[in-house]
């Protein structure tokens, strides 16, 4: 029987799409080959990532004007390519809401002057800063954010208006809500939450931003030798990138973005509403910025927690120990989490607050 998995990441794939992957596993595309055995130039490969670049311009509305890219190294090599490409100034403003923004911000720090113009570390991280009073400063080359904080169970309900261009970690929420392309200067997000296995990471980036990376930066780094040879400068991580195609196939079936937003929606307000309504559960996030991927609780004691997850476990419903900075449990409740498996989490919530309280 397959588990419930509510792993933060690398996390749940839809079903459907797993056992489509297993099916044309030993023969891709008709080539009498697997994927992971085709050539990266080969014609059927080449289809596979124009595919999943038209799917993923299609269905999140990426204008024209943006370089789409496959690339390698996860969301933390991002953390020095932002730099690498953008800091031509030297000045770079940080918004610092979880552990991967602070990261990102202390990569950046490698590279110039990175500020972190506005915290949330203060409450642990239980909620974003009001985006219309953060003091960015002027002349910088761009304002970082991360939209959705994967260890905190928060996400912002409104971006800032900046302007400097609008830089964003996307990684545990990439497809999961509509978003304004135009509004960001560049987005990326490792795929391996939200959208295909481990290995291969999407950058997003408006073209006229990218044309004069660092010198001191990268070949592999630069976006724009990136964009100028459709991710395929080097060998990509292909089975990755079929594996997205696949999703991508799969979301726009099921009605796109704004389709898997409701669902979204539906799925986190059955289990925020459950915790709320609970003596004995608790979610220390404020309530406007709740995420509706990543959602944090908490029992009475730490020992009644370790039995949580155990006996969770025991039942099918595994990964929902707490990140270790925060504790407790977290249920990733991704694009790919049916609504029965939030169901069937809520169910055992119940059962073992009866058994426990
Ligand atoms: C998981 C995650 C990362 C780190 O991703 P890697 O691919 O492991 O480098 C960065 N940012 C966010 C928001 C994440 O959720």
């Amino acid at each position: 029987m397959r588990a419930y998995n509510f792993s933060a990441g690398p996390s749940a794939l839809p079903l459907e799409v797993l056992q489509e992957a297993q099916r044309d596993f030993l023969d891709f595309a008709g080539t009498g080959m697997s994927v992971t055995e085709i050539s990266h130039r080969s014609k059927a490969f080449e289809e596979i990532v124009n595919e999943g670049e038209a799917l993923l311009r299609e269905l999140m509305g990426i204008p024209d004007d943006y370089a789409v890219l496959f690339v390698q190294g996860g969301a933390s090599t991002q953390f020095a390519a932002v730099p690498l490409n953008l800091m031509h100034r030297g000045r770079a403003d940080y918004v610092v809401t979880g552990n991967f923004s602070k990261k990102a911000w202390q990569e950046g720090k490698l590279y110039g002057d990175a500020a972190c113009v506005a915290s949330s570390e203060d409450r642990t991280y239980t909620y974003i800063p009001d985006v219309r009073s953060i003091p960015f400063r002027a002349d910088t080359d761009y304002v970082h954010i991360c939209t959705n904080n994967t260890i905190f169970g928060t996400r912002y309900v409104e971006f800032p208006k900046t302007q400097a261009p609008l830089v964003a970690d996307m990684s545990s929420e990439i497809l999961s809500r509509e978003v304004d392309v135009k509004s960001f200067g560049v987005i990326y997000a490792g795929a391996q939450k939200n959208l295909a296995p481990a290995g291969v990471t999407i950058v997003i980036a408006r073209r006229d931003l990218i044309q004069n990376p660092l010198p001191m930066c990268p070949t592999m780094l630069r976006w724009k030798v990136q964009d100028e040879n459709n991710s395929l400068y080097n060998t990509p991580p292909c089975f990755s990138i079929y594996m997205a195609t696949l999703v991508l196939r799969r979301l726009k079936k099921l009605g796109g973005v704004k389709e898997m937003n409701a669902v979204n929606e539906y799925k986190a307000e059955l289990l925020y509403d459950f915790i709320d309504n609970s003596p004995f559960y608790t979610n220390r996030v404020e309530k406007k910025y709740r995420s509706i991927m990543n959602v944090p609780f908490v029992t009475p004691s730490a020992e009644l927690d370790a039995a949580f997850v155990k006996e969770a476990a025991a039942c099918g419903l595994v990964s929902l120990k707490g990140h270790r900075l925060v504790g407790g449990m977290r249920a990733s409740i991704y694009n790919a989490m049916p609504v029965e498996g939030v169901r069937a989490l809520i169910a055992f919530m119940q059962k073992f607050e009866r058994e426990n309280a």
